[in-house]
């Protein structure tokens, strides 16, 4: 590649080896610095070790104490970086004297790093209880942003990613489920959802008739060497198969309800099409009517129209 030219002198690209020492240095200058008593969030690589900033190694490397999820897993992560810290088991279902002993050694003047498995601490992860004590006793909680599932999926999703609602992993159990996915249909805005690679078909399966009519995309094994997205639309999406899918980890991303006013009556005709070949008339207008947000005289006349059509033909 050519060297960038400005005026008459050549600007040559930073080599890997140059970007390196730069790293190194900003993390040299920030080890140097004393660490502030206090509660540090730390995010972590998902997948790719790389993912992690130098400001972020350097509080691992200088915190008095780190807690993470599981020491072992944990272990990895430091072991790349050669760091060498005692790490301990932070779990929020721990016995409430584990936190307690945390908060003494912050009010002793403490600087206590938290990370999770994977991603930013708290999001799906333990340290909520821990952030809430340690606020309540008036010390600081610090985050150190870094990598997390939700927002790297919604970011190469296709999905508007203006608003968005962030629910977490669904209830396990049906009922819940049903309830929750309903409770969320109405929300203006895309949803952002974990799951287990292993109940991914079925979770899609659930969320088909709620979600009639929106986009979905699929984000897997997000900065693995396995990464993948794929994207479709309720309820076809969730006849296709993903048994591939069945391990690693995944995120679902739920585009934002059709907006009613704008649409058309084909938009409408096409999603009764699909619902009119496994429902009855008025479950059919039922559902896309809610899905799309549009009135249900409209969807009902509609589908009663495209029925009659569909008899005489
Ligand atoms: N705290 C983490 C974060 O900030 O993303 C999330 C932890 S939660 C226990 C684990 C879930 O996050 C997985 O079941 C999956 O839904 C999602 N996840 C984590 N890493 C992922 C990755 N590399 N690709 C896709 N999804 C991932």
């Amino acid at each position: 590649m050519p060297a960038e030219k400005t005026g008459q002198t050549e600007k040559k690209p930073p080599t890997v080896g140059m970007t390196g020492a730069i790293v190194a240095a900003l993390y040299d200058r920030l080890a140097k610095e004393p660490l502030a008593p206090g509660l540090y969030l730390v995010s972590t690589p998902i997948g790719n070790l790389g993912d992690i900033s130098p400001r972020a190694l350097s509080i691992l490397a200088r915190a008095s104490d780190v807690y993470c999820e599981d020491t072992r897993h944990s272990r990895k992560l430091f072991a790349a970086y050669g760091i060498e810290r005692r790490l301990h088991a932070y779990h929020d279902h721990s016995d409430g004297r584990d936190r307690l002993r945390i908060i003494e050694r912050l009010q002793a003047g403490g600087a206590i790093a938290l990370i999770s498995d994977a991603g930013t601490p708290l999001i799906s992860d333990p340290g909520f209880k821990l952030v809430r004590d340690t606020l309540d006793a008036g010390v600081q909680v610090f985050p150190i942003p870094g990598p997390a599932a939700a927002i790297a999926a919604l970011t190469m999703s296709g999905v508007p990613a203006s608003r968005f609602l962030f629910a977490g992993f669904p209830p396990p159990k049906s009922a819940a489920r049903e309830e929750t996915f309903r409770e969320l249909a109405s929300v203006p805005a895309a949803l952002i959802f974990y799951e287990a690679a292993n109940r991914l078909q079925q979770t899609l399966a659930d969320m088909a008739q709620p979600f009639t009519g929106r986009d979905v995309a699929i984000a897997r094994e997000i900065t693995k060497l396995h990464e993948e997205l794929r994207w479709g639309r309720f309820p076809e999406f969730a006849a296709e198969d993903f048994t591939a899918f069945a391990r690693g980890e995944a995120v679902i991303i739920v585009g934002p309800p059709v907006a009613a006013a704008a649409l058309e009556d084909e938009e409408i005709a096409g999603r009764l099409a699909v619902a009119l070949k496994v429902m009855s008339v008025k479950d059919a207008a039922d559902t896309v009517a809610s899905a799309l947000g549009v009135k249900r005289k409209r969807v009902y006349d509609m589908a009663t129209e495209m029925k009659d059509r569909e008899c005489r033909e």
